[in-house]
């Protein structure tokens, strides 16, 4: 195999022995998706540079919302959030994830005091924060140290509605303790409405959250699924219709 190098020591790059003449320098396997929430341009782009350089993949999101919606769709397998953020900052941002069952690692990026004493006043989860202005070899650092340290943590909370438990690491659900057997794109479904904890999801939002950005599925194919919800969570179904808007799940 191919050896592995770390950014900054060149050095330990070395070069595939292969019969072609070609070589391949190759870099670290990819250590997962971090997402970057970030409204500075300069720094988001900083971040995105080291974090890069070290084999993480990297997306960036500017705003909270757009961050929420981040979080559900790639699963990154950690996040840092700039506090100060247009619209919904990034204590909200957080708040909304631990209360939707994500506790997916979160490196708080603050700018000012005062902002620190309310991340670790809220109680929010969150895994470490950050300084501004920090060095971005520290953040990468923070960064590994928070993936240690939820290594082998469940990243999301069981979730329950009345009779039925969702399980997002296991991806099991129970009804009265016994399992049922959901397929991926049902699960997903029920995931995105028991998240939303009560609130009416419409089915633009429920075809992101089950089935990614893909294009062919129609809002017809959510009503299809869940009725076979219905069919197969029978009277403990937590999922009412919310006619002309999409769904909810009672809470
Ligand atoms: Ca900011």
């Amino acid at each position: 195999m191919c050896a592995v190098s770390g950014f900054g020591k060149a050095s330990t790059t070395r070069r595939c022995r292969r019969p072609a003449t070609t070589s391949v320098h190759v870099v670290e396997e990819s250590r997962g998706l971090v997402l970057v929430v970030e409204d500075e341009p300069a720094i988001a782009d900083l971040e995105r540079r080291y974090l890069t350089h070290e084999g993480f993949g990297v997306h960036v999101e500017s705003d909270g919302d757009a961050a929420l919606d981040a979080v559900r769709r790639l699963r990154p397998a950690a996040v840092i959030l700039d506090v100060g953020l247009p619209g919904r900052d990034g204590i909200s941002v957080c708040r909304a994830l631990r209360e939707g069952g994500d506790w997916v690692p979160v490196l708080f990026v603050t700018a000012r005091d005062d902002e620190v004493d309310r991340v670790l006043g809220l109680e929010l989860g969150a895994d470490d924060y950050l300084t501004k202005p920090f060095s971005p070899r520290e953040l990468v650092a923070r960064v590994k140290a928070i993936l240690r340290r939820s290594e082998g943590r469940p990243t999301a909370r069981p979730l329950r509605i009345g009779p039925v438990t969702l399980d997002p690491t296991s991806r099991r659900v129970t009804r009265h303790d016994a399992e049922v057997a959901l397929t991926v794109t049902e699960f997903n479904l029920l995931l995105a409405l028991a998240r939303a904890r009560g609130r009416v999801v419409d089915r633009a939002e429920l075809l992101a959250s089950a089935w990614g950005q893909a294009d062919y599925a129609g809002s017809r194919t959510v009503d299809v699924h869940v009725a076979q919800l219905r069919a197969k969570l029978g009277d403990d179904c937590p999922i009412e219709t919310v006619r002309g808007v999409g769904y909810r799940v009672r809470s």
